[in-house]
């Protein structure tokens, strides 16, 4: 036996998933058209597979900081802030983040992925408590494996669970700090955000959340679910990236606690890697200033977003959650799952294909994500190709998918 057979088993698992010989996971856009438009397979393809919620990546303006700041910066920065230095657009932009977030205080990540990684191992230490939403996301949970806190899985979306585990912990409460998403990223649920807080303000624990999906999408100034639900004043640490609605990489985290800025000089996610490049910070300035300045792009998203749930809601197809830019189809089974993942593609619509265990509930499904971007021609367009794969009602069994 080597350390390299364990690959065997996954090598039999994707070859049976490449079938055709087009992978749902790891599909190639041969050319990107625009942020909803790209050749797959040789065709002309919408894509519904994103997460470019307001449709930024091709903004003009974003495209013109980032090219100002690749000539007069350079390519990289070549290593992490706090060993190499840090660039004076990085702090701008942390100044930035924490003005449109009302905060004292911001922390820029090369990911979204470390902002999780860096926080959760850095804030919480061998004698507190995390208690984690069950659905949330992978860097989640990988934050509190690199950290050595206790961790407890709390129901998805039950304020009255995270309560029990609460009151459970007696005085340790004051050292807990519950974690949840704004929009989830499979059903596109959002989470009861007041009740959470009550609990947390209840039991005098910490509470951070992460709008990776929710920011400039929710809120009346796009500041995310907390902001929607009017409880921003309970969140002690906002956690957010730019690889959504922002369209570019990068992660953040913003707070009140004076404490954020030492968190640098105890977070290894902050210390061990490259800081991202002058051009990703630069056009994640030039988003962010586009999300405040243009409300008008949350309103179309979510127009889209209702003309599409609307539209397979009539279809008959099961959907996961309310209406949200997420729209998650359930599917019967894999193979069906698969199988009109294929006939999507090839109806000219590329949506993101998510099988258990990445799936709550052990559900397969289809993961669709509307943009700002998309046109309400194309998102007709997204709804005759789901109608071309669904069976008119009589003929239904358990599920909408004729195959
Ligand atoms: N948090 C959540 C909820 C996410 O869905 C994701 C990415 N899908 C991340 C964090 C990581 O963000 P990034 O892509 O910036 O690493």
């Amino acid at each position: 036996m080597s350390i390299l057979d364990k690959f065997r088993q996954l090598a039999a698992a994707r070859d049976a998933l490449i079938g055709d010989g087009r992978p749902p996971f790891g599909a190639v856009i041969e050319k990107i058209l625009s942020p909803t438009e790209g050749i797959m397979y040789g065709r002309r393809t919408i894509l519904l597979g994103t997460n470019n919620y307001l449709g930024l990546t091709f903004d003009p303006t974003c495209i013109e900081m980032a090219q100002a700041a690749l000539r007069d910066e350079g390519t990289g920065t070549t290593g992490s802030r706090m060993a190499n230095g840090t660039f004076s657009a990085h702090a701008d932009l942390e100044h930035e983040l924490a003005d449109f977030f009302g905060r004292r205080g911001t922390i820029v990540f090369s990911t979204g992925y470390l902002a999780n990684l860096g926080m959760l191992s850095a804030v919480a230490g061998p004698d507190d408590v995390v208690l984690v939403d069950a659905d949330c996301h992978a860097s989640i949970y990988d934050g509190c494996r690199l950290g050595s806190a206790e961790v407890l899985r709390f129901r998805h979306n039950d304020a009255g669970d995270l309560e029990k585990r609460l009151r459970r912990l007696g005085d340790r409460s004051h050292r807990a700090l519950i974690v949840v998403e704004g929009i989830y990223s499979m059903l596109g649920d959002r989470a009861p955000l007041a009740d959470l807080a009550a609990v947390k303000e209840r039991y005098g624990a910490y509470l951070l959340v992460d709008e990776a999906h929710s920011l400039g999408v929710l809120g009346q100034h796009g500041r995310g679910c907390a902001e929607e639900a009017g409880v921003e004043t309970a969140v002690d640490f906002v956690v957010g990236t730019f690889s959504k609605s922002l369209g570019t990489i990068g992660g953040f985290c913003a707070s009140d606690h004076p404490e954020l800025d030492l968190v640098r000089y105890a977070c290894r996610p902050y210390m061990f890697t490259a800081s991202p490049s002058p051009s990703v910070i630069a056009s994640a300035r030039g988003a962010l200033a586009a999300l405040r300045a243009r409300p008008e792009l949350r309103q179309r998203l979510w127009d889209n977003a209702r003309a599409l749930y609307g539209r397979l809601e009539a279809l008959g197809f099961e959907l996961g959650g309310a209406v949200s830019p997420i729209i998650a189809v359930l599917m019967p089974s894999a193979d069906a799952a698969i199988a009109a993942w294929r006939r999507l593609l090839d109806g000219g619509v590329y949506v993101n294909l998510v099988l258990p265990q990445a799936t709550p509930n052990a559900r397969p499904l289809l993961r669709c994500s509307v943009s700002a971007a998309h046109t309400p021609e194309q998102i007709a367009a997204v709804g005759d190709a789901f109608g071309a794969i669904a069976l008119p009602a009589p003929h239904r069994i358990g599920s909408v998918i004729a195959l």
